[in-house]
């Protein structure tokens, strides 16, 4: 019997909430035909970053985000010239084993790749997953980022010179002369 009556007042209790809610906007979206906006810092897939001028990727090949990334989701394919520059062979992402904690973006000193808004990337295989630059730089060509201005550094006013140090050994006691400036003889009778 006291099951019953913990039914009956859980039961009204349900209506009651759903009851408070009825006139009220709905709270849910009829996905995948209505989306929410995503917030702008929100972390989704990792994508490449081009200038928005020469659509050339920003990219300096500088392997920090590749350095800072720790699931290894990153690897950077790269030759070098004549004079020991790096060229961009490849750069690849794997997005099924990407943890989205936003450290490649952040080690990047050149909004060069940016961890978009988007998120539906589901695929049957895993392999798929594995984007390489040509898709990466695509989807990432509308993603909107401000470049970081870069300031030259002001040059620093020259350091003054340290004082120099004082002689910690006593200056050597000068020896008496003798009257035509031969210098003395010296007693060696020990
Ligand atoms: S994406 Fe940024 S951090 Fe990564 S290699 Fe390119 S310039 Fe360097
Ligand atoms: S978000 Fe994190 S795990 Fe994903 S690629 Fe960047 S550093 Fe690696």
């Amino acid at each position: 019997m006291k099951k019953v009556y913990s039914g009956i007042k859980n039961l009204i209790i349900g209506l009651f909430t759903t009851g408070k809610h009825l006139g009220r906007h709905a709270i849910t979206v009829q996905y995948p035909t209505e989306r929410w906006p995503m917030p702008e810092r929100s972390r989704g897939i990792v994508v490449l970053l081009s200038d928005k001028e020469t659509g050339e990727l920003n990219c300096t090949t500088c392997l920090l985000c590749m350095r800072a990334c720790p699931t290894a989701a990153i690897r950077i394919d790269y030759d070098k010239d004549e004079k020991g520059k790096r060229i961009l062979k490849d750069f690849v992402v794997d997005q099924g084993i990407c943890c989205f904690c936003g450290l490649c973006e952040e080690a990047c000193n050149f909004a060069a790749l940016k961890m978009a808004t988007k998120y539906e990337f589901a695929t049957y295989k895993s392999e798929d997953l594995i984007w390489h630059t040509d898709k990466l730089q695509e989807i990432g060509r509308d993603v909107p980022y401000e470049k970081p201005e870069r300031k030259k550094p002001e040059a620093k006013p020259a350091a003054p010179k340290p004082a120099p140090a004082p002689n910690p050994l006593p200056a050597p006691e000068e020896k008496p002369e003798t009257k035509d400036g031969s210098k003395p003889e010296v007693n060696d009778a020990n």
